[in-house]
């Protein structure tokens, strides 16, 4: 008997009787089932988050911290039930599942202490003017399969902290951890301030569409995200779009390739490469370049890819079928134009389970599909730079500007290229770390607004501005 999830509505947890089924990507069986909802289960979504912002508007701040802290000690909690299961519905490795179920807790907890301060903007003889921040109403928050949990939460914290309530759609393939925490928090959140639904992808424009949702924070694939931009456009709904990216890393040449090819290597390989902001062009100047690319490629040998539950698997499978058909495309093109490998690029497609082997291209041609576009796999492509403005020309060349990193012993020079990179976040050796109190956000086709910090927690407001005439001339 495969379990069945519901859905959180205005403090319930509730079915239509009507299931979608969820499949573990390693194997391909049936998991769990979801709820189908449309626009009946929506509606009374959307109707109980928007009665609960009458009182959770007004709940004190210190409230509504509580209860986000009762969400990140729930997560905390049952973190170990939670991981296994988010290993079943995503693929990520047991160890990678952990971070992101103590990454969630941890990020919401921290964006609970955020404040969002009044300014008083003009204090003269003849007035005092201050700004305050108020919430903007009912949230529709739309979620990717990649990070299921974290982005759910991410979206979840700062829109109760902000005072706004929230209606939320997982994607379809990883809805499974998400809704064991909606029966986790329950009881532990006001009825009616985060509402879970699930149904199929047609449920996001009917949450995009709805009259009485004020704001969409989404995050998934830019083309979805000008479909959102289009379907917000008829009521003129706030958004905030966290879309696709294609990060490049700059190696410098006196980076020791001894100490960065690991680095690297998990850069573009955390989480088989599905990862907004995962390095998905490296560019390694030549000097260091056959070293380099030799030392990434034979450390890539010691990787398992396989079940993510199973010990010892590093890499585990691609999320779903339609990600892996992209990604073993994107593999027979470069095949099909003769690029070199340095491992990988041998895909099995008889098996059981979305299994794509680590494939490391040599030095690809800039327009090669594989190099223009977000792979989104357990891909990476290696090139070879000879100056820094060349290097620095090539990573902005790109629709997207999402994230990047320059890898270097001389950090002065690193922060100076990271000042010319087009992107939202530029990291000096490291990736992929957030912090939940500096703005995410993108540039470019990457999207645009922020999640994390006072700045992402003000896309859930806007400014009033409340100016009083110091001389009282009414009375
Ligand atoms: P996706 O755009 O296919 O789906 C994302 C969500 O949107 C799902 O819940 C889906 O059901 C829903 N959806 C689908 N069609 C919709 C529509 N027309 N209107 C409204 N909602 C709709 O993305 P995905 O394949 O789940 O995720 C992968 C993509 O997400 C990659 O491009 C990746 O770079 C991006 N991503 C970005 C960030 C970031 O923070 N910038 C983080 C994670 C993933």
């Amino acid at each position: 008997m495969v379990t069945q999830y519901k859905n959180l509505i205005n403090g319930e947890m509730v079915t239509t009787g009507e299931w979608l089924d969820v499949v573990n990507p390693a194997n391909e069986e049936v998991i769990g089932q979801v709820p189908a909802c449309g626009q009946g289960e929506l509606d009374k979504a959307v109707a109980a988050a928007r009665a609960a912002f009458k009182t959770w508007k007004n709940t004190p701040i210190e409230e509504r911290r509580a209860a986000i802290m009762a969400i990140s000690g729930a997560i905390k909690e049952n973190a170990d039930e939670l991981y296994r299961l988010l290993t079943s519905e995503q693929g990520k490795p047991h160890d990678q599942a952990k971070g992101e179920i103590y990454g969630a807790a941890g990020m919401s907890a921290a964006q609970s202490t955020l404040e969002l301060a009044e300014e008083i903007t003009e204090d003269s003889d003849t007035r005092l003017s201050r700004t305050r921040r108020v919430p903007v109403g009912v949230v529709g928050g739309i979620v990717p399969w990649n990070f299921p949990v974290m982005m759910a939460v991410q979206k979840i914290a700062p829109a109760m902290l902000s005072g706004c309530t929230i209606v939320l759609k997982p994607s379809p393939f990883t809805p499974l951890t998400t809704l064991r925490i909606a029966e986790l928090i329950a009881d532990k959140v006001p009825a009616g301030v985060v509402n879970i639904i699930t149904g199929e992808d047609d449920l996001g424009p009917m949450i995009t569409a709805h009259p009485d949702i004020d704001k969409i924070t989404f995050t998934g694939s830019t083309a979805t995200g000008k479909k959102i931009m289009e379907g917000a456009s008829a009521d003129l709904k706030r958004i905030t779009l966290e879309l696709g990216g294609n990060d490049a890393s700059i190696v410098m040449p006196d980076a020791d390739p001894k100490k960065v090819a690991e680095q690297l290597f998990w850069a573009s390989f955390s989480n088989a490469g599905q990862i907004c902001v995962a390095a998905k062009r490296t560019y390694i100047h030549e000097d260091i370049y056959d070293e380099l690319s030799q030392a990434i490629a034979d450390y890539a040998k010691n990787i398992t890819v396989g079940d993510g539950a199973q010990q010892g698997t590093g890499v585990g499978p691609i999320q779903n079928k339609k990600q892996y058909d992209r990604v073993v495309e994107l593999i027979s093109d470069a095949k099909d134009n003769g690029y070199k490998f340095l491992t990988g690029g041998d895909v099995d497609p008889s098996g059981t389970g979305y299994y794509v082997p680590i494939t490391i291209l040599d030095n690809p041609p800039e327009d090669a599909r594989i190099v223009a576009e977000e792979q989104f796999g357990p891909v990476m492509p290696l090139m070879k730079f000879s100056t820094e403005e060349e290097a620095i020309a090539r990573a902005n060349a790109s629709e997207y500007g999402l994230a990047g990193a320059v890898w270097t012993a001389d950090t002065d020079n690193g922060v100076k290229i990271a000042e010319q990179l087009e992107t939202g976040t530029v990291w000096v050796n490291e990736f992929l770390h957030l912090s939940p109190f500096a703005p995410f956000g993108g540039h470019k086709q990457s999207g645009f607004g922020a999640e994390y910090g006072t700045e992402g927690l003000k896309e859930f407001t806007y400014p009033q501005v409340i100016t009083v005439k110091k001389d009282n001339v009414v009375a």
